[in-house]
């Protein structure tokens, strides 16, 4: 696979990668899906979650067999850090036992570039979700299925819904978008949840849900992000659905075969009804069909360092 590349050997999001690399990966995602066959990484990695994870963890480490690496996880309640051990310390003894992977997933908004001087050599690091930083993987899974499905980039209108404000997944899907060639993302949610500074080409901000999603090709629900703000900014479910909710009345405003996507997990009934989570215009089960082709692609580039 002839990718080119500015980073060598890290992950930590997206924003080094250029467009030509972005869409070689995108490609390559999509490839693997359709078949073709995937290298062989004669490689370890290690999956360290520190927070919780269904879709990420499992896809991080199905991506791994599938290339023929040795996957360990490590359930954090049995590692030493519960005896204190700092991160660095535990990257150090992970990479002199020859793990040259290490997809992370860490509360801590900006982890990721803060570990990257520090990371022994030979050990390179994947971002699975800092915080509310970045989550350049579900960026990349966002952005195959859509491809995979003919969306012309350079045309589409994607509203993307919700609690932007603390989404890692609003910020990196986003600047990828807009790295593809979308002119036209429209990023939506309740006033306070809305980002501070916008400093993306083609993206504007608004506080309006017909609004936001007049006409549009792709909308994309999130989950509010509860465990990242006090409880007293916690919604009611009922009201925000109510304003807040894609439902079947409402995706008839955008245009006629409009994709639906959410990262996941889904709070059924609050950011979107059932009838659009399961109905036929919907690609979150394609989102995590992709996204373990996506991590194929990521560990399939990063090993070419
Ligand atoms: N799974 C995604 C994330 O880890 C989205 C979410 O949790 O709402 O950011």
């Amino acid at each position: 696979m002839a990718l080119s590349k500015t980073s060598l050997r890290h992950l930590p999001d997206l924003n080094d990668l250029d467009a030509a690399t972005l869409e070689g990966l995108v490609d390559r995602a999509c490839a693997l899906a359709g078949g073709a066959p995937p290298q062989v990484i004669e490689q370890s990695v290690v999956n360290l979650f520190f927070e919780p994870s269904t879709r990420t963890r499992v896809s991080f480490e199905l991506a791994a067999q599938r290339l023929g690496m040795t996957v360990v996880n490590i359930e954090l309640e049995r590692s030493s850090a519960t005896k204190g051990e700092s991160l660095e310390d535990t990257v150090a003894t992970l990479a002199a036992m020859g793990i040259g992977h290490l997809v992370i997933r860490h509360p801590e908004t900006g982890l990721p570039r803060r570990l990257m001087p520090v990371l022994p050599a030979g050990l390179r690091l994947l971002n699975a979700g800092d915080g509310t930083g970045e989550h350049p993987s579900q960026a990349l899974l966002d952005a195959a299925p859509l491809r995979s499905n003919g969306l012309d980039f350079h045309h589409a209108r994607v509203a993307i819904v919700g609690d932007i404000r603390h989404s890692r997944v609003a910020r990196s899907s986003a600047r990828l978008f807009s790295r593809l060639g979308v002119a036209d993302i429209r990023l939506a949610g309740p006033a306070g949840w809305l980002p501070d500074d916008l400093d993306l080409p083609g993206a504007a901000l608004f506080d309006d849900l017909e609004r936001a999603i007049d006409q549009a090709d792709v909308i994309m629900m999130l989950r509010v992000q509860k465990e990242r703000m006090s409880p007293d900014d916690w919604p009611d479910q009922a009201s925000y659905h109510r304003q807040w909710g894609l439902t079947a009345e409402r995706l008839a405003g955008a245009a006629e075969n409009c994709r639906v996507m959410h990262p996941g997990p889904i709070n059924r009934g609050v950011e979107i009804a059932d009838s659009v989570a399961d109905g036929p215009q919907s690609l979150i089960l394609d989102q995590v069909r992709l996204g373990v082709y996506a991590r194929m692609a990521l560990f399939e580039w990063l090993a070419e360092s």
